[in-house]
């Protein structure tokens, strides 16, 4: 199975188009929806350092925003949801290759009982193999540089929700965690991502209490609603690499 996997990667990046100059925030959930050994995502970025250097998503956001290395090939990373396999396997790979990412994590999923944590794997996130991180797991990567992020309470779409429901989802779920870490969170991703799953009620309470918020949408530029929303490419590892292929050879623009 391993085999197979490395080959298919390898055979697809023999047609890799190249990666074009700028800064690619990718944006996944992790390896693979079933549970397949790190190697694989090892293999990925060992292909993908051979056209573009690792960035720490840090970084990265700072060059956007400033517009500077845009003469360079650069990837950060981004991993939402904050399954057990960030903690096991995507975190170790990232450090063999220097570089870090952001984790966006939903509280209510971190510490969920068996039922509804059930509930979210099947319903929510429909990934019924998957684990969250623990409290611990996520200190641990906050305290080796890690970012950690907030991706709402409990993983409700923010649309035509009630003051209190986004307020919960969007201002609690960021205190809860800044508790927790004992550590300002700067970082909003939010949920499904697009540019439509998210109202303007929403968008704007984000925008107030995190410096950077993120979509998963419009990923050829690099901002969206005036310069406010940092777009991200949304890939997955069992996608077909062709995928990964096309955007990483489209110019991104301001
Ligand atoms: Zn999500």
């Amino acid at each position: 199975m391993k085999l197979f996997l490395r080959n298919s990667i390898l055979s697809v990046l023999g047609h890799f188009k190249k990666i074009t100059n700028g800064i690619h925030i990718l944006n996944s959930h992790y390896i693979s929806k079933e549970n397949i050994p790190k190697e694989v995502f090892f293999e990925l970025l060992s292909l993908f350092s051979k056209q573009a250097d690792f960035i720490n998503i840090e970084e990265a956001v700072k060059a956007i925003k400033e517009k500077t290395h845009q003469n360079q090939k650069l990837i950060a990373f981004t991993f939402d949801d904050g399954f057990e396999e960030c903690y096991t396997k995507i975190a170790p790979v990232l450090k063999e290759f220097k570089t870090n990412a952001a984790f966006f994590i939903n509280p209510a999923f971190i510490d969920a009982d068996n039922e509804y944590k059930n509930y979210f794997l099947n319903n929510i996130v429909h990934t019924p193999h998957k684990n969250p991180m623990t409290w611990e797991m996520i200190k641990e990567l906050h305290s080796q540089g890690f970012v950690i992020g907030n991706h709402t309470y409990n993983h409700l779409k923010l649309v035509g929700l009630d003051s209190d429901k986004l307020n919960r989802q969007i201002i609690l779920s960021k205190q809860y965690i800044e508790q927790k870490l004992n550590a300002p969170c700067n970082y909003f991703a939010w949920t499904y991502g697009g540019l439509k799953d998210i109202d303007n009620a929403a968008l704007t309470l984000a925008l107030q209490s995190h410096p950077y918020v993120f979509s998963s949408d419009n990923y050829t530029h690099y901002f969206s609603y005036n310069n406010k929303v940092l777009n991200r490419r949304h890939i997955e590892g069992n996608w077909p690499l062709s995928h990964v292929v096309y955007f990483l050879s489209k110019p991104k623009t301001y």
